[in-house]
């Protein structure tokens, strides 16, 4: 069976600058992938590629089987694939219900949406409580749990998540990361983009290190979590 996600060999270049090359990635159905790596490693700039926000130069992204290499971004959501930039973007002065059901614009079925909320509300039950509240009165990391589940609003077979426990108080991040397990239990593949490592490696099944723009290890996580280069350079342990 063919992977929900198969990057192959691809190649992303700003003015002539390789930002990504040769890089090939998987991700299935159901099961978390982290991506992890340095400053300026390339993991935004490959989220943005599988979303259509940065073009290609070479390679190609299959999703569900497609070809979406050359689509534009508005027809890759639509597809299924969602995406939660760094900075926890939410709409500040309007409540978490109405931030969540923006989320589902690509989908206003009321059935699907229903039961959408209940499922954002089973990852991130803290939810529930604020739903009325605007969302800037949430703290920073609710406000990072709203942007997640909205991500979710829209049905996604993969959800992508940038930094999602960057500025995040560390008391929240278990409830963050719990959230994500439930999302990827419920069916949806989650690719993740972390500096945090210890925490990526203990969420994720798989994961990719990426350094200047290339893929240069990968496997299950708690086979890398004990690799010396990646305790040396992520974790560190000398
Ligand atoms: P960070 O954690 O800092 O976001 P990253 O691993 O996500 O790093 P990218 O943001 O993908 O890395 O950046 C990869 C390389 O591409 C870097 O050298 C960066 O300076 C460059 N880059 C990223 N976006 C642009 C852009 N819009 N224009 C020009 N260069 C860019």
């Amino acid at each position: 069976m063919s992977a929900l996600l198969e990057v192959d060999s691809l190649a992303v270049a700003y003015d002539g600058m390789r930002a990504l090359q040769d890089v090939s990635l998987q991700a299935d159905a159901g099961s978390v992938v982290a991506l992890i790596g340095a400053n300026g490693a390339g993991k935004t700039s490959l989220l943005r590629a599988i979303s259509g926000l940065v073009r290609a130069q070479q390679g190609s992204i299959r999703f569900d089987g497609a070809e979406i290499t050359r689509e534009p971004a508005h027809r890759i959501v639509r597809r299924g694939i969602a995406h939660v930039p760094e900075g926890r973007r939410v709409f500040a002065s309007a409540t978490v219900r109405d931030n969540l059901l923006l989320g589902a614009y690509v989908d206003r079925d009321p059935a699907h949406r229903a039961a959408r909320l209940e499922a954002a509300f089973a990852a991130f039950p803290i939810l529930r409580e604020r739903l009325d509240q605007r969302a800037s009165t949430l703290s920073g990391g609710e406000q990072q749990m709203l942007a997640i589940a909205r991500g979710t609003m829209s049905g996604p077979r993969l959800l992508m998540l940038d930094e999602p426990s960057l500025g995040i108080a560390p008391l929240l991040i278990p409830q963050i990361y719990a959230g994500i397990a439930a999302v990827a239990a419920s069916g949806t593949g989650v690719l993740l983009v972390e500096q945090n490592v210890r925490e990526a490696l203990r969420a994720a099944h798989t994961a990719y290190v990426l350094q200047t723009g290339r893929v240069v290890m990968h496997g299950p996580s708690a086979e890398l979590i004990g690799h010396p280069l990646v305790q040396e350079a992520f974790l560190g342990v000398a």
